[in-house]
């Protein structure tokens, strides 16, 4: 049976990933729908080469535009979230790979779930920001979710598969989160508020996104995957721990009561849980190179330090405050790396704008997406007004807060 798949931000690094699996089982993989945001020109020759019944980007002008590039294929293409809502709970697709970045990729990744599909959730802010609403769409529509997140497959395949019973019915002692300490894990602490965001994108070992390359600059990312495998796992903050593994080459690992730790190892390369999951439970080929062990070098584990990493403080204390705070933790947290990003803020005011908004904005029950929508919306003023605080104040006096702070 043909597995008929929509690829929601399949210009990204997930994306083209993606495709590459798909590109070698022409056999089991048919592309339903793909969408990107701004990037027409990639979406077109994906188009070109995969041949999707449909296509869905940002605006009426990128769909225009879309439009004459595909022009003849076939191709029916839209734009908006509305029609990313409709490629990801199709009749027409039985699997749907979440990989838009950020609070974007909420609505269309929960439309998958409500209509049952099988999830393969790369877009780990959806689970941030709404984890019981949306673990509550894929119990009560049957959906099957499947983590993509490096950290999270692994730990998945590392799971009994009665695991469904939950952590103390399985035996798991601890779920150990294992986090490259990105590209800052050695510098100089003092010199962090100097760094570019060229400079934070270059992770020593995964080629991603710009935006989760900041996150794992800030460890802000792994503090995002403590609260996704929270919901993943149903395991609470305390059973979760943070370890520091430079090498990636154990991409995390269980921890059980009887003292056994199962772990999963691979090459950095997200082809592999892309490739797992999509295949789960059998297996395929993934384009990866089987892991030598005989030329890894060392393996080293240590313990994070939170002072060097205070978002990684910041998304605990959001995870333990639970309801909305960690959709108010994603909402700040995006709207600061794009400020960096553009050149706007430091690095070191990344958490700076975390802290102030979760200090600021009350946090109340994530009752509805609506509840979480309007917090979210409420935080990323709160960061917006801080983000543009920080634009105004003189460097002299913003390196002298971010010591203080
Ligand atoms: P990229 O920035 O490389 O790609 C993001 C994709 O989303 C692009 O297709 C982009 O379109 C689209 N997009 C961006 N903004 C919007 C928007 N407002 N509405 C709709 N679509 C949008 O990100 P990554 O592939 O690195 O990451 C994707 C997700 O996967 C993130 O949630 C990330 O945390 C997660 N993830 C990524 C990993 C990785 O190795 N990259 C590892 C683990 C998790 P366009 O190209 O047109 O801008
Ligand atoms: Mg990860």
């Amino acid at each position: 049976m043909m597995q008929r798949i929509t690829i929601l931000g399949a210009t990204g690094s997930i994306g083209v990933s993606t495709l590459d699996v798909l590109a070698r089982h022409p056999d089991k993989y048919r592309v339903h729908a793909l969408s990107a945001h701004g990037r027409v020109d990639e979406l077109a020759e994906q188009c070109r080469v995969f041949r999707p019944q449909r296509a869905v980007v940002g605006s009426a002008e990128a769909a225009q535009r879309l439009a004459a590039l595909v022009d003849g294929l076939g191709i029916d293409v839209a734009y908006g979230e509305r029609a990313l809502c409709e490629i990801a709970s199709s009749d027409d697709t039985d699997t749907v790979m979440a990989a838009i970045v950020g609070a974007a990729g909420l609505a269309p990744t929960l439309a998958a779930a409500r209509a049952g599909k099988k999830v393969l959730l790369a877009n780990k802010e959806a689970l941030v920001m709404s984890g019981q609403l949306f673990m509550d769409a894929v119990r009560e529509h049957e959906a099957t979710l499947l983590p993509i997140d490096s950290e999270h497959n692994a730990i998945f395949q590392s799971l009994p598969a009665h695991y469904a019973r939950g952590p103390q019915a399985a035996g798991v002692a601890k779920i150990l989160l294992t986090a490259s300490g990105g590209p800052f894990l050695n510098r100089a602490v003092e010199t962090l508020s100097n760094v570019t965001p060229d400079e934070a994108c270059k992770h020593p070992n995964w080629s991603m996104g710009r935006k989760i390359s900041v996150d794992s600059a800030t460890m802000m990312n792994k503090g995002l995957e403590v609260i996704e495998a929270h919901w993943l796992f149903g395991a609470p903050a305390e059973q979760i721990e943070v370890v520091i593994h430079p090498q990636s080459v154990i991409h995390s690992m269980v921890s059980y009561v009887d003292g056994s730790v199962l772990a999963q190892l691979g090459n950095p390369d997200m082809r592999t849980p892309i490739a797992h999951a999509l295949a789960y439970p059998e297996r395929i080929e993934s384009g990866v190179a089987q892991l030598d062990l005989t030329q890894t070098a060392s393996l080293q584990f240590h313990r994070p330090d939170f002072g060097r990493f205070p978002c990684l403080a910041l998304a605990f204390d959001a995870l333990r405050a639970g309801g909305t705070a960690p959709a108010l933790l994603n909402a700040a947290n995006e709207v600061a790396v794009q400020a960096f990003l553009e050149r706007r803020i430091g690095f070191r005011d990344i958490d700076r704008v975390v802290r102030g908004v979760m200090d600021d904005v009350a946090h109340g029950a994530a009752a509805s997406i609506e509840a979480v929508m309007a917090q979210d919306a409420r935080a990323r003023e709160a960061a917006q007004r801080l983000v543009a605080g920080l634009q105004g104040a003189p460097a002299p006096t913003r390196a002298a807060a971010q010591v203080a702070g």
